[in-house]
């Protein structure tokens, strides 16, 4: 086997690219008057529109509070019924708890770990004869490779529901000819710009839509639902310091501080994307000779390739916790997307236990990240399978 490299060899399975010219944009604003609410936020939510190609934008504290306002907006309430998959981060789910409806999830496809639509179709069936569909379904682009969103929306003017796209993994894929975000197929789509994702703003999060309503709505629930525009007053107003707070609103905002790096980022996101189709391609081709499956991205989706995502097969004699375990020891971040979410303890108190969504569970006894992100070198990916093949066969 190979000998264990020091900790400076250590590869994490994701990692943010910051560029002397990012670090300029972000010293720009501090030397602005404003550094919170100026004039960076506005450009980089019309940058992101632009990009995607939908008709607002509006960025936020970080993805999970992109998603409880996308929630809100939707009025996703008690006696509410929110759907998603369990292959994801727990904050997919509980955007809904937050809004106090219940959860349930649809379990997955094994070979993409997404959201399987035949069961989504079979639930959605099943809960139409018992009066028991879901307000809204959350389909999770898990390693950026997009949902069948033309399904999904059929599906959805069917049975009735609205869709949030998780799209934390996801900015600079694309779903046919539409970019994740465009919400071609849905109402709201979020993105995430958390330093491990495809862009960053240190922590940070956007919603975009094509709603003037939702967009209006998630505009005032960002910050503490206050109101300056006097035509949208309730009472008349006694002077021009006046201004109402007319919803229970958060402060979600992002900074400019955090916009210029996000801004800046956002530049570079189609070479960051051709970069990481090439480093998923060079897992494919390293792999050709290795006993391990990885994740398929259907042929009408262009994924942004957020993760690699490696599947021990059934037959193989080495358990995922020997491999995973191994992998660390030799300084490889490998890392699992995700826990399954109903088998956390607080879903767990929900009622939800072991054997719900079976695909799920046994995609996450089977399933492992491997260091994906631009700056990965063809020596590191080379090391990375190298070291898998000797735990393997060994
Ligand atoms: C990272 C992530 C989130 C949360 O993003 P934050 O910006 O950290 O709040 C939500 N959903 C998924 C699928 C994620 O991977």
């Amino acid at each position: 086997m190979t000998d264990r490299l020091d900790s400076t060899d250590f590869l994490p399975y994701g990692c943010h690219d910051i560029t002397e010219a990012d670090i300029e944009c972000v010293v720009d604003v501090l030397k602005n008057q404003n550094i919170t609410q100026g004039i960076i936020v506005p450009e980089f939510e019309a940058a992101i529109s632009r990009y995607v190609r939908s008709r607002y934008c509006l960025v936020t504290t970080n993805a999970t509070s992109s998603l409880h306002l996308a929630c809100l907006a939707l009025n996703v309430s008690k006696g509410d019924l929110v759907w998603t998959s369990p292959t994801t981060f727990v904050a997919s789910a509980n955007c809904a708890r937050y809004c106090g409806a219940e959860v349930d999830f649809v379990d997955i496809d094994l070979t993409t770990g997404l959201m399987c639509l035949d069961k989504l179709e079979a639930k959605l069936e099943l809960a139409s004869k018992n009066s028991s569909l879901p307000d809204v379904v959350i389909p999770v682009h898990l390693a950026g490779t997009s949902v069948d969103m033309r399904r999904l929306h059929q599906l959805s003017l069917r049975f009735n529901f609205s869709i949030i796209e998780d799209a934390s993994h996801a900015i600079g894929g694309s779903f046919e000819d539409s970019k994740v975000g465009s919400c071609k197929f849905s109402d709201i789509s979020v993105f995430s710009f958390h330093p491990v994702k495809i862009i960053t703003t240190g922590e940070g999060g956007a919603i975009t839509t094509n709603r003037k309503d939702l967009y209006q709505k998630m505009l005032s629930l960002r910050s503490h639902g206050i109101t300056k525009q006097v035509h949208e007053f309730a009472y008349q107003k006694p002077g021009n310091w006046y201004y109402e707070q007319q919803l229970l609103g958060f402060n979600y905002r992002l900074t400019d501080i955090q916009a210029a790096l996000g801004l800046s980022q956002l530049r570079r996101l189609d070479d960051i994307i051709i970069e990481r189709q090439k480093l998923r391609q060079n897992y494919i081709d390293l792999l050709s000779n290795v006993p391990v499956r990885y994740n398929q991205v259907p042929d009408n989706v262009a994924s942004s390739n957020h993760l690699f995502i490696i599947q021990l097969i059934d037959s193989m004699e080495r358990s995922l916790a020997h491999v995973f375990d191994q992998m660390r020891y030799f300084n490889i971040g490998v890392q699992q997307h995700y826990v399954p979410c109903h088998l956390h303890p607080y879903y767990r108190n929900l009622g939800f236990e072991v054997g719900d969504f079976p695909v799920a569970e046994k995609y996450s006894q089977i399933s492992m990240s491997v260091p994906i992100y631009p700056g990965l070198t063809i020596n590191d990916q080379n090391r990375v399978v190298h070291t898998l093949m000797d735990i393997v066969n060994n």
